[in-house]
């Protein structure tokens, strides 16, 4: 992304956090690039402006307030499309669920950036499978088609590409890629990352109950399998 120092830069590229629960991520990483402060977090979730969802704050590059879910991509859609109408050359990210793509809000804003050519929108989709407490097969995804959502984006019109979503590298050319082909075919782009939901803590991943809680003492003992 192209960002600067100053988090309310006005040329910045733009991240829409839709998936705002995962917002835990976000703020490590903003703190990492210096918008938030590392004693920030010894508020959190005790008065703290960051909440469990994540909420609108542009002095700490927090672009949009999100959750309820199924609101980012529409927002980032506007945000792509006022971009587009003043002449910026700033881009446009946004993090969803695939839970959330469930939502009818997500298939508008889709049609929307197609119709209008939206090159500078690119959306990356967390492919994991599990949507709040349970998994996509046993809420509405038809079962055995998980890879629909693809297809689904294609068939809208977007540039469409896939990556394995815990290889920053594969993530960062997948993106790299899709925006090059989106910017020749006049599309915006989407890329589906194949994830696991609690990724890295061998007590956690795939385990819808961790939606909400946190593990004991005895399951982190399990351990852990970064790369
Ligand atoms: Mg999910």
């Amino acid at each position: 992304m192209n960002l600067s120092a100053d988090p309310e830069w006005e040329n910045r590229d733009r991240l829409v956090f839709s998936k705002a629960h995962g917002g835990y991520g976000l703020y490590a990483i903003l703190a990492d690039l210096g918008y938030l402060k590392q004693d920030d977090w010894q508020t959190f979730y005790n008065g703290s402006f960051l909440s469990g969802c994540i909420e609108r704050s542009e002095k700490h590059a927090i672009e949009a307030s999100c959750g309820s879910l199924g609101h980012g991509l529409p927002m980032a859609a506007g945000m792509a499309f006022g971009a587009k109408l003043q002449k910026k050359g700033y881009r446009v990210y946004c993090i969803v669920g695939d839970g959330e793509m469930q939502e009818g809000s997500n298939w508008e804003s889709i049609q929307f950036a197609v119709k209008y050519e939206l090159t500078n929108l690119t959306v990356i989709v967390d492919h994991n499978k599990l949507q709040a407490m349970d998994y996509l097969d046993d809420v509405l995804t038809i079962k055995g088609r998980k890879d629909d959502l693809q297809k689904k984006f294609r068939a809208f019109g977007f540039a469409t590409g896939s990556c394995r979503g815990h290889h920053i590298r594969e993530m960062a050319s997948s993106i790299q890629r899709i925006i090059g082909l989106g910017k020749a075919r006049k599309k915006p782009q989407v890329i589906i990352a194949d994830t696991i939901k609690g990724y890295g803590l061998l007590c956690m991943e795939n385990i819808p109950k961790f939606h909400f809680r946190l593990p004991s003492g005895d399951e982190l003992k399990m351990g852990t399998r970064y790369e």
